[in-house]
């Protein structure tokens, strides 16, 4: 069951725009689910999202592009690789 909640509570991640408590599974798959605004980028889907979990596990910070989740470091490396692989075509690409 997911429950959403109607405020914000004063752990929010600055880029916080809707959470939501996920209350399925076992006890410790319970966290509050911070979501980022989905920015749609070169027809990709962008939004970050941040699980607080209910025990004392760390929170998860993670990147998802379209349906693939990607961590910080990751994303940080696909990036790079993007750059340098457009600076290596120069302006030559056809897809838009
Ligand atoms: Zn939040």
């Amino acid at each position: 069951m997911t429950i959403t909640e109607d405020r914000q509570p004063t752990t929010c991640p600055a880029w916080c725009v809707q959470h939501e408590r996920v209350e399925d599974g076992t006890p410790e798959d319970r966290a509050l689910v911070h979501r980022a605004a989905l920015r749609e980028v070169a027809r990709y889907e962008l939004r970050v999202h941040r699980l607080d979990w209910d025990d004392d596990e760390p929170p998860w910070t993670e990147i998802m592009l379209d349906d693939t989740l990607l961590s910080a470091a990751n994303a940080r490396a696909l990036g790079e690789a993007l750059i340098a692989a457009a600076d290596a075509v120069g302006g030559g690409a056809r897809i838009t």
